[in-house]
């Protein structure tokens, strides 16, 4: 199939002509990756149309309980839900923490929504490229909410805070987010906080946690000065406070829409993805260059035992591919 035959078909909806779009994005054949190029050239000016929220919390907080109810409440409202997953650690674990099929089972049946789990990749590198890629083919598809869910283990929220246009981040009742395994710098992520499991014996906890944050987010650095942070109260296991959930996302996008900040911000996050894709792909070619290669180990050596300072060394290896 040509990449204009399966523009098409992806843009008419077509949930396998999808599936192979995403097949050629995460590949890292050269002829796939060409492929993937066109495709994705040709189905630019479909894309754009849909918020992008990114969600994150520690293993066990609700993440998936949270999607399916959310996901069903905003399809019920007429929307198109995809949602994706960022997920590095699952090449070094060789299993993926959000991988697990049983995941949003009535979701993941519904004709409106697309479920996608994290590529497997050896880089976060690598797993962001090919997830922000699949985010596009997933707007051209026509889901106008998309949902790029990680999880609490480090530098992968800051790259789906990067491809995305909102962040909410779950957290437990009770407990500062030291306590909850909430990684420095994460707070300062959040658009939207939700403490979830506001039911039966925590509810009181909960609603105590909700109290904090209000406070303490008047401490954040702000990352819009068109929004101040929410923190609201969610139980995602009895589907209570999703509805205010997504009025809030809507409030958001309201908000910056009207300060032109979401276009302004997606333009921002395509300038630096077209830089570390370029840097991407020269460290690539650099290393796979003979002149490189021949010099490599030994560099490496005199690095190791202290011989040359790494500057040195990276110079001769640039200098090496140069001529
Ligand atoms: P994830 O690892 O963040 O995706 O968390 P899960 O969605 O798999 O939820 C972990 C556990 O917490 C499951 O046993 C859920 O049933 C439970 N859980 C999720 N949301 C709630 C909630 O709102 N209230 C209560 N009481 N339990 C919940």
């Amino acid at each position: 199939m040509t990449p204009e035959v399966l523009a098409e078909k992806i843009r008419q909806g077509d949930r396998r002509a999808l599936a192979k779009g995403i097949t050629l994005v995460e590949s890292t054949r050269a002829d796939h990756r060409e492929q993937a190029a066109s495709l994705l050239e040709l189905l630019m000016p479909y894309t754009g149309n849909s918020i992008r929220l990114g969600i994150s919390g520690v293993p066990g907080v609700g993440k998936s309980t949270f999607i399916e109810s959310f996901g069903n409440y905003v399809i019920e409202q007429g929307h198109r839900v995809a949602v994706l997953a960022v997920d590095p650690t699952s090449a070094l674990s060789g299993g993926s923490i959000l991988g697990d099929k049983t995941r949003m089972e009535t979701l993941s049946r519904n004709v409106d929504a697309f479920i996608r789990p994290s590529p497997a990749g050896e880089t976060l590198g690598g797993v962001t490229r090919r997830t922000r890629e699949t985010l596009l083919l997933c707007e051209a598809a026509g889901f106008d909410v998309i949902i790029v869910e990680t999880v609490g283990v480090g530098q992968s929220e800051t790259a789906v805070a990067q491809m995305t246009d909102m962040f909410l981040l779950l957290l437990l009742p009770g407990g500062g987010d030291e306590l909850q395994g909430i990684k420095r710098g994460i707070m300062e992520l959040a658009d939207l906080i939700l403490v979830n499991k506001a039911d039966g014996d925590q509810q009181a906890a909960a609603n105590r946690t909700v109290a904090d944050y209000r406070m303490a987010v008047h401490f954040l650095h702000p990352r819009s000065r068109h929004w101040q942070v929410q923190v609201q109260p969610l139980s995602a296991l009895k589907g209570q406070g999703v509805n205010e959930v997504w009025e809030t996302v809507e409030s958001y996008r309201k908000a910056l829409s009207e300060a032109d900040e979401i276009d302004a911000r997606r333009a921002a996050q395509a300038r630096a993805w077209m830089w570390s894709e370029t840097a991407d792909s020269l460290l690539t070619e650099l290393k796979e260059s003979d002149s490189v290669k021949a010099l490599v180990h030994t560099l490496e050596q005199d690095v190791t035992n202290g011989k040359l300072p790494a500057t040195v060394a990276a110079k001769k290896l640039i200098d090496a591919f140069r001529h």
